[in-house]
C-alpha cells in the first residue's frame, strides 16, 4: 500500500472531530511530500534537529508538532514555527517555552504530558503534579503559552484492557480540568497500535507513524 492509500484508509476510520498527526520521525522528505500531496498538513517529529531540517526544506504550510521529550536548551530552535508541543512535562519547560515564544512575538500552543503507563520510562506529570501546576499562580502569568490539552502514551502491551483503562483515566483527568483551563480542547492519545481504542475513549488527536509510512528501522 502507498502512503496515500494508508492515509485514506486511516482517515476513513477517524470521526470528524479527531485530527490526525502523521508521525514522520526517521522518514525522508520524499515520504513526507507524498503524504503532503495526499492532503496531510500536520506532521509529528520527536527530535528538534530533524524537525528543523524538514521545516526548512518542506512547504511552509506544514504544521510541525513536537511529540518527543523536549530539552529546555532546544526550545529556541523550534519556537519560531512549532505548531503544538505535545510533551510538556515540567513548569521549568513551560517557562522556557513562554520566554522563547515572547521573543518570537507569538503564543505557542502546548499540551501537558501525563504519565499514564505502567512503564517507568515514560515522561509526564502524575495526577497530583498536574493539579498543583494548574492551581499555581505562576502559569497564569505565562502569557505566551496556551495550554490546549493533555497528551499521554499507554503501556506498550498486547493487553487491550490495560490500554483502555489508561486512556479512560486520561480522559477523566481531561474532563476534570475543563473549567480550570480555558483553552482545553485537545486530548492527544493513540498511536498506530492503539488509536482505535483511544478514539473510543475520547481522543481528539491521534499520532500515527508506522501505519502511514511503514515500520521504522531506527528510533
Ligand atoms: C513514534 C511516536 C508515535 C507514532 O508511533 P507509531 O506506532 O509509529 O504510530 C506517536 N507518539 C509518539 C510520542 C511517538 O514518539
Amino acid at each position: 500500500m502507498s502512503i496515500r492509500q494508508n492515509l485514506d484508509a486511516i482517515r476513513k476510520t477517524l470521526p470528524g472531530d479527531v485530527s490526525l498527526v502523521a508521525v514522520s520521525k526517521t522518514k525522508g522528505k520524499q515520504q513526507i511530500l507524498e503524504a503532503y500531496e495526499a492532503g496531510q498538513r500536520d506532521f509529528g517529529e520527536n527530535k528538534i534537529q530533524e524537525m528543523q531540517e524538514k521545516y526548512e526544506a518542506l512547504p511552509k504550510d506544514i504544521r510541525w508538532h513536537m511529540i518527543g521529550h523536549v530539552q529546555r536548551n532546544k526550545v529556541k530552535y523550534m519556537a519560531p514555527y512549532v505548531a503544538l508541543i505535545h510533551g510538556v512535562d515540567s513548569l521549568k519547560l513551560l517557562r522556557e517555552i513562554d520566554k522563547k515564544a515572547r521573543q518570537c512575538k507569538r503564543v505557542i500552543p502546548c499540551l501537558l504530558q501525563v504519565h499514564i503507563a505502567r512503564e517507568e520510562t515514560k515522561f509526564g506529570f502524575d495526577e497530583t503534579e498536574l493539579q498543583d501546576l494548574i492551581a499555581s499562580e505562576v502559569i497564569r502569568n505565562l502569557s505566551h503559552i496556551r495550554i490546549e490539552g493533555l497528551m499521554g502514551m499507554a503501556t506498550f502491551t498486547e493487553d487491550t484492557q490495560v490500554i483502555r483503562a489508561e486512556f479512560r483515566y486520561l480522559k477523566t483527568l481531561f474532563d476534570q480540568l475543563q473549567g480550570q483551563l480555558p483553552d482545553l480542547r485537545v486530548l492527544s492519545m493513540g498511536m498506530s497500535g492503539d488509536y482505535r481504542i483511544a478514539i473510543e475513549e475520547g481522543s481528539t488527536m491521534v499520532r500515527i507513524g508506522s501505519s502511514i509510512f511503514g515500520a521504522r528501522t531506527q528510533e
